[in-house]
């Protein structure tokens, strides 16, 4: 099962040739994967960021075996549930007010709370239907969840109130793509001490985490790029995970022009024909989503072959180097995909594979 989505409905200003291709199957066999390590834990794929810029309504329903689903922010929770997603949702911003609150219990979600005045604030507020947060902790990560020291009495607090039927621990790891950092284990000291106080269910392990089995005894696991089949970690390729690229984001050669030896190519005129060579230009561009700072060198494949950027990215086309290549006009051009790995461009950029394909999928409304 795969489907294209047509440059139409993915780009909606103009009929640009650039587009995204998302392959459910590989999305299907990511999950065994992670199905495969979870053994009796059960599964909450993050899907926020509209599916890491895969399209949040296709992955979802690819991922109808999933125990649960995680997104950050109530809207893309009302939008899962409109679509007649099922599963237990998870929100990691939890709820700004009390009319979001009531939204948490009506389409029954689980709101990650990581401030004391959100405890408050369910505490001083009946609701039509008892729910089931998560209380955040920040056992080291210093972005959203109470001080560790907060967290028992607030626990024990929650669950004493009628509109909490259970309250879940969870908490997030700074460094899991770097297993052997020290501050894993206090992170998890840290949360193994407040989860054997408490008779909680328990969720912490992002992809990287699994993959290296930070933390083996939680009830749920939280996988995101994973899914999408790019590597958590600088040092592992996703093929060496058993992972399978899920998007692969394709444009076309436009133009091939000759140049001579010393001619510039694109904005800057920084980047200089070395020799007498020929220089295709494809119709993609930062406007499109590909990182405008991807350098000359960034590879890209141009009908299998393997080629690279020159010169500075435009907002709607880029240049590659024909050397040695056989290109013709309308020839495919692989910016990332199966043929080359999202990770090694997003290594090229200085960045990481989580920006590269949110940004590539910004228009994707599939
Ligand atoms: C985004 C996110 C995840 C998923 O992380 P990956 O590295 O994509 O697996 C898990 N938990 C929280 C709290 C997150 O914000």
């Amino acid at each position: 099962m795969s489907r294209e989505i047509p440059s139409q409905q993915l780009f909606s200003s103009n009929h640009r040739a650039a587009r995204l291709h998302i392959d459910l199957d590989a999305l299907q066999h990511n999950f065994a994967r992670v199905q495969a390590l979870a053994g009796e834990r059960r599964i909450m794929p993050v899907i926020k960021a509209n599916a890491y810029g895969h399209g949040v309504k296709q992955v979802a329903a690819a991922l109808h075996g999933a125990d649960g689903f995680a997104v950050a922010q109530l809207d893309e929770a009302i939008a899962l549930r409109e679509q007649g997603i099922r599963q237990p949702i998870t929100l990691f911003h939890g709820f700004a007010n009390a009319q979001q609150l009531q939204a948490c219990a009506e389409y029954r979600l689980r709101p990650a709370i990581s401030q004391l005045w959100q405890v408050e604030l369910l505490a001083s507020n009946a609701l039509s239907q008892a729910i089931q947060p998560w209380l955040k902790v920040d056992t080291g990560m210093g972005r959203l969840g109470l001080p560790v020291a907060e967290v028992s009495e607030q626990w024990r607090r929650l669950n004493q109130l009628p509109q909490v039927q259970s309250v879940g621990l969870m908490m997030h790891f700074a460094n899991a793509d770097q297993p052997e950092d020290a501050l894993n284990r206090q992170q998890i000291e840290r949360f193994v001490t407040l989860a054997s106080q408490l008779d909680a269910e328990t969720s912490v392990s992002n992809s990287a985490a699994l993959l290296s089995e930070l933390y083996p005894c939680e009830d749920w696991l939280r996988p995101g790029i994973m899914l999408y089949g790019a590597s958590p970690f600088l040092d592992q390729s996703a093929q060496s995970l058993g992972l399978r690229a899920v998007m692969s984001f394709q444009a076309q050669l436009i133009a091939i022009n000759q140049l001579p030896a010393g001619a510039s190519v694109g904005y800057g005129a920084d980047w200089c024909c070395p020799q007498a060579m020929s220089v295709g230009i494809v119709n993609v561009g930062y406007g499109d989503g590909y990182p405008r700072m991807a350098p000359s060198g960034t590879p890209v494949i141009i009908n299998g072959q393997l080629s690279q950027l020159v010169g500075r990215v435009s907002m709607d086309s880029l240049a590659v180097d024909l050397r040695g290549i056989d290109a013709q006009c309308g020839d495919a051009v692989e910016l990332w995909g199966q043929q080359l790995s999202v990770d090694e461009v997003a290594s090229r950029v200085g960045t990481i594979s989580y920006e590269l394909l949110c940004n590539a999928g910004r228009g994707l409304r599939a």
